[in-house]
């Protein structure tokens, strides 16, 4: 059976370390002052009453993928598993799918020069049996990964347990990657 691939971001359990977002520089060899993956913190109140809240931002991996249906050349495409993926040797930097993406997520990569993206770690991890890097580094396991086929996955308990929400759920995109609302903290998009 194909794996149905989903990451949950615990926007409880977060902390802002950015360890998800060291991780990925390295394990993707994102250039400097670019990257596939932030957590961006709000504050909002005056101290001592001050509310934290931590969004997740890379690419939310489209069921309908807006960046694949405009890519031109094939070079973006969904695995068997559902997971939106780059090939450098088709990509032909148009960025027809940088401006297509309603998320933000990708960009030019100046040194392959080509699209670049959160991949969920899908080729270097993934397919390897190992979870992305941003997950495995998470140190209060705000972050889970994995297939929500399997009933004893973490993913599927974590589902489970949680009321989900997904990242501008109204456009129709059906994002791979959920939420769970801080309920301490602000809330924006
Ligand atoms: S978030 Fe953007 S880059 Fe990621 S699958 Fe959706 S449209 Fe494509
Ligand atoms: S590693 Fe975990 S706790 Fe730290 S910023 Fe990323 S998701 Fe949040």
């Amino acid at each position: 059976m194909k794996k149905k691939y989903r990451m949950i971001h615990d926007e409880n359990l977060c902390i802002g370390c950015q360890a998800c977002s060291v991780a990925c520089r390295s394990e993707n060899k994102v250039p400097d002052d670019l990257f596939r993956l932030q957590v961006r913190v709000k504050t909002e109140g005056v101290f001592p009453d001050l509310r934290m809240d931590m969004k997740r931002h890379s690419c939310v991996m489209c069921e309908d993928t807006p960046c694949v249906t405009v890519c031109p050349t094939g070079a973006s495409f969904k695995t068997e598993d559902g997971l939106v993926q780059v090939d450098p040797k088709l990509c032909v930097s148009c960025k027809y799918c940088i401006v297509a993406c309603p998320y933000e997520a990708r960009f030019i990569n100046p040194v392959t020069k080509n699209a670049d993206k959160c991949t969920f770690c899908y080729s270097n991890r993934v397919s390897k049996g190992q979870d992305p890097a941003c997950v495995t580094v998470c140190p209060t396991d705000a972050l889970v990964f994995g297939d929500i086929n399997d009933t004893t996955s973490e993913v599927y308990k974590k589902a489970k347990e949680s009321t989900l929400v997904y990242p501008k759920a109204h456009l129709g995109t059906k994002p791979k990657l959920a939420f769970v609302p801080n309920k301490k903290g602000v809330s924006y998009e």
